[in-house]
């Protein structure tokens, strides 16, 4: 029950005591007044008659008349102090016990305002109070840093959210057990955590962290369910130099780089410079010049062929987005991507690049030139749109183009969003028709156990794959594990396509294995639509050739 209920409920209580008292005593007054005056009237006549009319009446009546009236007027007195020590004792009470209440609301208050329910740490309004005094008072250099828990969201999807507080406590638990004494610490919002730490120079500070944090991202046997489960931090630091600067702008700056830090598989430091800040200043620029820029046609889509595995045939392509900027050049996705998938605008640019693919299939199909299925890829963002594949189908239709020459490409980060939602997207893709493919799959954290679940066509295993190189050969140990997902992928009905492939050693395996697709340098770069449908045009008057060949052989 709430502080207010409680105290509500109290005096409600109290001054109902105090009507009961209070109308108790009346209707006793009421009795008593009405008895006394029939009393009084007695008296009075038994007085008269013994003066005046009857003097022989009884002296013994009249004195017990007395001794009634007085009883009576006792009583009145004692139901009068009664009444006047409840009335006293109640209100009192009350009053007591308001102050009480009043007392322990504020304490909870301050509770809440400043201790953080989850892990017990001060809430991100103390943190800031306590740092500005901090740094107010510094003496020494200090350093802020801002860190978050890489992958969270993909614990509490997987273990539920009691396991995902569990894991802040411990991380609250195990970070408040390294702190020295002057240095703050705080969770400042989900699974971000700012700490304010004695400063002596970067290296020092960088081992520190990274010790701190490899110690307390091991979690094994002792945690809830025997889970083993490495945690990783994604980590900014800004430096601290002197008490004037203002302690808003050093949580800004470390943020910006935490959010900077490239995630690697392993804990990623990053320090809050001016080169940082450059960058933020460019992506705030780019983001500044996006509109503009798609209206004045910067954009373009580049494609890149996908081929069979001996690399005969084009049996599709890829569609990528490039920003030709008129100073800058060739801007590529991964400086652009991120960014637009922060601010939204990735919605637009995928919805051009679908309308572009269309519009080439159209004028290939109206020239009766075969084309071959292009994919686009689908920005996660999109998947909460409730209106998403009625306006792919839109635009698909628009432009009369068979569904089965689109594929859309998931990738394979989407496997942290809500899964029975994201499969139930991916599914309503499948039924209207179009190729659905995983991109990037073993970049992350998908499983052997994911495979099986995935409602897609076709597998893009990712580059990083055949990354591991020895002498410019992939280990035995990365070819077992690649045939095997292969041919899992294949067991399970899918499709196929190994990225990234860039030079003969990793084709020559790959064409052992039952691999489907090749998309890479070896055989080609992503292209301008121009030279892809050269290529194209190229293979299909080969192709004709070839059937113009066999069919001439046959005849004779
Ligand atoms: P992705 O979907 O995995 O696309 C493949 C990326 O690998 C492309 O980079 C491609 O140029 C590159 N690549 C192809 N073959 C090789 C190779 O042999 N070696 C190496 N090292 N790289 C190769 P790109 O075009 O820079 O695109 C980067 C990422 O940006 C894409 O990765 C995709 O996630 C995203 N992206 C590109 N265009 C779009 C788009 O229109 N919409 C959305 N939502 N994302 C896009
Ligand atoms: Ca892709
Ligand atoms: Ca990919």
């Amino acid at each position: 029950m709430s502080n207010s209920r409680k105290v509500k409920k109290i005096l409600a209580i109290c001054l109902l005591v105090l009507a009961v008292v209070i109308s108790a005593s009346v209707m006793g007054f009421v009795f008593l007044f009405t008895s006394m005056k029939e009393d009084v009237r007695n008296y009075r006549q038994l007085t008269e008659q013994s003066l005046l009319t009857n003097p022989e009446i009884d002296g013994k009546a009249i004195l017990d008349t007395e001794d009634v009236i007085e009883n009576k007027l006792a009583k009145i007195q004692t139901i009068t102090m009664i009444m006047c020590i409840f009335i006293i004792a109640d209100v009192t009470l009350a009053f007591i016990f308001s102050v009480i209440m009043k007392h322990r609301t504020s304490s909870q208050m301050y509770r809440y305002a400043y201790v953080d329910e989850v892990t017990g740490l001060p809430t991100k309004a103390k943190h800031r109070q306590d740092i500005e005094k901090r740094i107010s008072e510094m003496d020494g250099e200090l350093a802020y840093i801002s860190f978050e828990i890489d992958k969270f969201k993909y614990v509490n999807d997987m273990y539920g959210y009691a396991y995902g507080n569990y894991i802040l406590k411990y991380v609250a638990d195990g970070v408040s057990k390294e702190l020295s004494e002057g240095e703050l610490f705080s969770r400042t919002a989900g699974a971000c955590f700012g700490l304010l730490l004695n400063y002596h120079d970067d290296e020092a500070l960088r081992a520190r962290l990274l010790t701190m944090f490899r110690k307390i991202g091991h979690l094994s046997g002792d945690a809830k369910n025997d889970t083993i489960y490495n945690i990783m931090f994604n980590c900014g630091v800004c430096r601290v130099k002197n008490k004037d600067e203002d302690a808003g702008n050093i949580r800004e700056y470390a943020n910006i780089a935490r959010e900077s830090a490239i995630k690697l598989y392993d804990n990623n430091i990053e320090f809050y410079d001016e080169k940082l800040q450059k960058k933020r200043d460019e992506q705030e620029q780019l983001e500044f010049e996006m509109r503009p820029a798609f209206e004045q046609k910067q954009f373009t889509v580049y494609f890149q062929p996908k081929y069979s595995t001996s690399g005969e045939t084009i049996v599709g392509a890829e569609a990528l987005i490039r920003w030709e900027h008129p100073t800058k050049g060739m801007i590529f996705p991964n400086v652009f991507i991120p960014l637009f998938e922060a601010n939204g605008f990735i919605v637009k640019i995928d919805y051009f690049v679908l309308e572009k693919v269309c519009m080439c299939l159209r004028s290939w199909i109206d020239e009766g030139l075969e084309p071959v299925a292009i994919s686009v890829n689908l920005s996660r963002v999109h998947l909460y749109d409730p209106d998403l594949v009625n306006k792919l189908v839109e635009i698909t239709d628009r432009y009369q183009i068979p569904h089965n020459l689109i594929e859309f490409e998931l990738t394979e980060t989407v496997l942290f969003e809500e899964l029975t939602y994201l499969f139930e997207v991916m599914a309503s893709l499948k039924r209207a028709g179009f190729i659905l493919s995983m991109d990037d799959f073993g970049s992350g954290y998908s499983s052997l156990n994911m495979l099986k679940k995935l409602p897609v066509d076709i597998l893009k295993l990712d580059k990083a794959f055949l990354e591991n190189l020895q002498d410019g050969e992939l280990t035995s140990k990365d070819k077992t594990i690649i045939s095997h997902i292969i041919s899992m992928a294949k067991a399970l009905h899918m499709e196929v396509l190994a990225e990234g492939v860039e030079n003969e050693n990793q084709k020559d395996f790959l064409l052992n294995t039952d691999c489907d697709m090749i998309q890479g340098y070896y055989y080609a770069r992503p292209m301008k639509l121009e030279q892809f449908d050269a290529e194209l045009r190229k293979m299909r008057n080969e192709e004709s050739v070839t059937l113009a060949q066999e069919r001439t052989s046959i005849m004779n």
